[in-house]
């Protein structure tokens, strides 16, 4: 089977979840399928295998599970990026947009150092405002991101070309 259908299959979409009129992708029967979990971690970390990747920033909180299978896979360290008031220690803090209003996300401020080499993970891309906003954490302190990977892109939403447009190149399996 080709990898988009093995993860096409794999996911689950609930609609009317959590709103009436959205249709949710849910990716805990991918997680829970050893061989789909398996591909989607292989083909994210496929084009950065022998580049030395410092760390992987995922964000809270199904990019902590997929970042932290591709931090073991290539040897590179994992940076939590959390809503706010999670993280014990000194804290960069940036607000973000939702399709419906607006929050905070946090990293700590020792995360990262200046010209680290980074790739930002999370499950799925859409408007792209929750990824701006870890990419903004993260260049804030100095990081240089070498791409955000998603298992699933909503292209209809331009996360895509709103991260294109800060300079990050962006990954990801299926639409
Ligand atoms: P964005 O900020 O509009 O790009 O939304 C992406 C964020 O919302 C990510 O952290 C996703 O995990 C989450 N998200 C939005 N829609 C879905 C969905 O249909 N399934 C799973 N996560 C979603």
């Amino acid at each position: 089977t080709s990898l988009e259908d093995t993860l096409l299959a794999a996911i689950r979409t609930i609609p009317d979840y959590p709103k009436p009129g959205i249709l949710f992708r849910d990716i805990t029967t991918l997680l829970g399928n050893a061989r789909a979990f398996r591909r989607a971690v292989d083909e994210l970390v496929h084009p950065y295998a022998g580049t030395k990747i410092d760390k992987i920033a995922g964000i809270e909180a199904r990019g902590f599970i997929l970042g932290g299978a591709i931090a073991h896979q290539l040897s590179a360290g994992f940076i939590p990026i959390r809503k706010k008031g999670k993280l014990p220690h000194d804290t960069v803090r940036v607000a973000y947009s939702l399709e419906y209003g607006v929050d905070e996300m946090e990293m700590h401020k020792d995360a990262v150092k200046e010209g680290e080499k980074v790739i930002l993970v999370d499950d799925l891309i859409a408007t792209g405002g929750t990824a701006e906003g870890a990419t903004r954490l993260l260049r804030q302190m100095g990081a240089d991101i070498v791409a955000a990977c998603f298992v699933i892109d909503l292209p209809d939403l331009g996360g895509r070309a709103k991260l294109e447009a800060l300079g990050v190149e962006v990954r990801t399996l299926i639409a």
